[in-house]
């Protein structure tokens, strides 16, 4: 409900106490993502999340833990090594599909806490989970964590589910502070949304509503997100019908994915070159993941 398929974070302190500046957190907004245990700052200008505070459990836990978002980072190559944490919540692996190694050795995929429990097989699905339907009728619900950004899509006019997209460019990291795997988009003609559910109030492309906050991250390009809790809403290219719609504001039952509404066959890295630039590892890992993604999807 970031509005990302997952958080890229990395720790800022080891044994010393990392605390950021006093006038820093001024600058930003802050949004408790779990109650008195994380919360998240984000730039109240762009919506991009900056910090992350774990606050301990108990009070001889110090002062808890501040994170960095990996998207923040100009330079990313050689400052860390990724591993999945939580996959199981996202019910089919979500982007920890598009990642599986990187430089040839294989990534941590743990199901919840790391070293706590298990870890999970590449493109593991929860045994349980709802079967995948594209119903004609349903309508989409799209949310971001608290509530403000609240807005409903139809099937799209000429055919079964959305294209999904995945974009290493600078101003998409820029918008939200992830790296390229969690800023996946769907893209929707933006006649299929409304802010009700009945269909009676039409998406305002371009415009603010509720806490939905917009900027130009160029001259063609509007990026929405909420200013209560940082979400990344869309982002949108003036004159065009359709807006770029966050995919992790998407409420399916089938998984993080939401296979249901997206086609993720063809799915690709757009603006490799920009990631190459700072990020060179991850960039050519996710290439090769999503490559590999796409043949297990096809059963290759
Ligand atoms: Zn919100
Ligand atoms: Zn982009």
């Amino acid at each position: 409900m970031s509005g990302c398929l997952c958080v890229t974070s990395i720790p800022l302190s080891s044994d010393e106490i990392y605390r950021p500046a006093g006038e820093l957190l001024a600058n930003l907004s802050s949004y408790e993502f779990s109650k008195d245990r994380i919360k998240h700052y984000f730039c109240s200008t762009c919506g991009t999340h900056m910090l992350a505070h774990v606050i301990p459990r108990a009070p001889k836990e110090s002062q808890g833990r501040w994170y960095a978002m990996c998207g923040t980072l100009e330079v990313a190559e050689s400052i860390y090594w990724p591993r999945h944490e939580y996959v199981e919540d996202t019910l089919d692996s979500g982007c920890a599909s598009f990642l599986p190694s990187m430089n040839g050795r294989s990534i941590e995929r743990w199901a919840q806490h790391p070293n706590k429990y298990q870890q999970l097989q590449l493109h593991w699905v929860m045994h349980d989970r709802l079967e995948i339907k594209p119903l004609p009728c349903a309508k989409l619900h799209a949310y971001c964590k608290c509530g403000g950004v609240d807005f409903w899509i139809r099937r799209p006019a000429n055919r079964t589910k959305y294209l999904a997209k995945l974009c290493a460019c600078d101003s998409c990291r820029l918008a939200n502070g992830m790296e390229m795997l969690a800023s996946a988009t769907a893209c929707v003609d933006t006649r299929q949304i409304s802010l009700d559910e009945a269909g009676k109030t039409p998406f305002p492309v371009g415009l603010e509503f509720a806490t939905l906050k917009t900027r130009c991250s160029s001259p063609d390009v509007v990026r929405g997100f909420c200013a209560t809790c940082g979400a990344s809403v869309f982002n949108h290219v003036k004159g065009e019908d359709t807006v770029d719609v966050a995919v992790g504001l998407l409420d399916v039952h089938e998984g993080a994915r939401a296979e249901s509404w997206l086609d993720w066959k063809s799915i690709d890295l757009k603006f490799q070159e920009d990631g190459l630039r700072r990020a060179k590892e991850l960039t050519l890992a996710v290439v090769r993941g999503l490559d590999a993604f796409q043949r297990w999807q096809m059963g290759l």
